[in-house]
């Protein structure tokens, strides 16, 4: 099992790093994607994905910190970029829910974080929430489909969520263990299994016995058997596709696997 997006670069999850990897490893978590969200954390992502085997980066700033997203910090995330352990560019896109950084800020973000991830030939991750709509028209004007990587804790409707998963891979975060969420259930069940990632987006989202708790990935179990109930799978099958799945969705992930020494 991986974990397709969790932010261990989060300084709540890095303080007890060496423990935290430790219980992710007993709960049969092998691997976790590290996403960036702004400069200092896409850095700190890529240190961590240098010096652990089990870890992969993705690098990027976040809608929220899109103001921030000047040439010089596009000049960083270029180098970084070119780090082996780096899979893809994220996490990216538009948040309209909350809106910290203006919205055409976070459009022109997008948009050369998406140029980006072209020039560097790298898989996006996205990140959406009340902007499915301007997501999916910036991706059809800048040709990001074509990029693959994933859609990351989607919750959009499961007609929207079909389509988009005829390019992207549709994270399914610990949401689905939450009693109102039905329409993640929904969404989960309409996409096939082979296009489906599971993730814990930590320290956010703790899946249901843990809710209101600080997440981790060794609580990803709890999402992957969910999302086997939900779907009437069994779970050695969810976990093989969904593991699987990571894979393809960035696959710099498997040519260097065990190239560090951790
Ligand atoms: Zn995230």
């Amino acid at each position: 099992m991986i974990d397709a997006h969790a932010h261990l670069n989060d300084p709540r999850l890095s303080a007890d790093l060496p423990d935290l990897l430790a219980r992710m490893r007993a709960a049969g978590v092998e691997g976790a994607l590290v996403v960036g969200y702004d400069l200092p954390s896409s850095q700190r992502a890529v240190a961590l994905a240098r010096a652990y085997p089990s870890l992969r980066a993705a690098v990027g700033i976040h809608p929220h910190d899109s103001k921030d997203l000047d040439a010089a910090a596009l000049d960083a995330l270029r180098v970084l970029a070119r780090e082996p352990a780096v899979v893809a560019i994220g996490e990216i896109g538009l948040d309209y829910h909350y809106d910290h950084s203006p919205r055409p800020a976070q459009r022109e973000a997008f948009r050369r974080q998406l140029a980006l991830a072209r020039e560097t030939a790298l898989p996006i991750v996205i990140h959406e929430r009340e902007a499915e709509e301007e997501v999916r028209a910036i991706l059809d004007a800048e040709e990001g489909w074509a990029l693959g990587g994933s859609w990351h804790c989607c919750s959009v409707d499961a007609v929207s969520a079909t389509e988009i998963a005829r390019h992207l891979f549709i994270g399914i975060a610990g949401w689905i263990t939450f009693p109102k969420s039905e329409h993640i259930r929904a969404l989960a069940r309409a996409v096939p299994m082979e296009r489906l990632l599971i993730e814990t987006d930590a320290p956010y989202i703790t899946p249901v016995p843990f809710r209101g708790r600080r997440n981790e990935p060794a609580y990803l179990p709890y999402t992957l058997q969910m999302l086997a109930e939900v779907t009437g799978k069994p779970a050695g099958d969810v976990e093989q596709s969904t593991t699987m799945n990571v894979r393809r969705a960035f696959p710099r992930w498997t040519l260097d696997e065990g190239g560090y020494d951790g």
